[in-house]
């Protein structure tokens, strides 16, 4: 895959989602439980759940934390759900936990060798700037991906919530075929922008645009929100393989 990023004219474009597809969020929602678990008024208010969700494991396949709490068998009130789910949702997306998360094998290698190749490099990410950029940038320096040269790019929400992830996306990504079909003017080839996403109901949205991109979807986990996308090239959640 990493030989056809290469081909096109003018300097092909590789963009990347981030969690879920360069990154294993799960150790994020792991920490986040150990935490709200350890709260003392939690402790002192839920004892049978504290106990009962002390040892859960949240997998790689989890999408959040529902399946998780769900797998545990866990029965409790509305009241304890809520609480956990606030805790979750207000630390999941803020720059707190997100260096916890652990990039998938062979993923930095891969964003590295397309970097090497002149290849430029954006991050398109649902996170917002307010809340997540801080800790975005502090991870993706931790691990190494390329991020401080002119061709590598972080695009992130301004604002949580002011728009849904695939129209910002999709609003994002036009923008970006624009930019390179201007650039290749001259050219009757299509420009070479590659686009690697985790959640099928995004990549159904950027494929139904019908925009000259070629769509990788990275099969690890989704919100199930729509069904897997057929037809397109897959990297599996056992590593980024060139
Ligand atoms: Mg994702």
């Amino acid at each position: 895959m990493l030989v056809e990023v290469e081909r096109g004219l003018g300097r092909p474009v590789a963009v990347f989602d981030l969690d879920s597809t360069l990154f294993d969020v799960s150790p994020r929602t792991q920490n986040i439980l150990r935490e709200f678990l350890a709260l003392p008024q939690i402790r002192k208010d839920f004892a049978a759940e504290v106990e009962f969700l002390r040892n859960l494991v949240i997998l790689p396949q989890d999408w959040g934390l529902r399946q998780g709490v769900e797998r545990s068998g866990l029965k409790s009130t509305e009241i304890f759900y809520r609480a956990l789910r606030e805790y979750w949702r207000k630390n999941f997306f803020s720059s707190d936990f997100m260096h916890f998360d652990r990039p998938y094998d062979g993923a930095i290698e891969y964003v590295q060798a397309l970097a090497a190749k002149n290849i430029e490099i954006f991050y398109l990410t649902g996170r917002d700037e307010e809340n997540m950029k801080a800790g975005t940038l502090r991870v993706l320096a931790h691990w190494g991906f390329p991020l401080l040269s002119a061709h590598t790019h972080l695009m992130m929400k301004p604002i949580k919530g002011s728009v849904d992830d695939a129209e910002f996306k999709e609003i994002e990504l036009r923008k970006l075929v624009q930019k390179h079909l201007a650039a290749t003017a001259t050219s009757t080839e299509a420009p070479s922008i590659w686009f690697f996403e985790n959640e099928p109901i995004i990549i159904r949205r950027i494929v139904d645009a019908g925009l000259p991109i070629k769509v990788v979807w990275i099969d690890t986990t989704h919100s199930g929100r729509a069904a897997p996308p057929t037809g397109l090239p897959i990297i599996q959640i056992d590593g980024w393989q060139f």
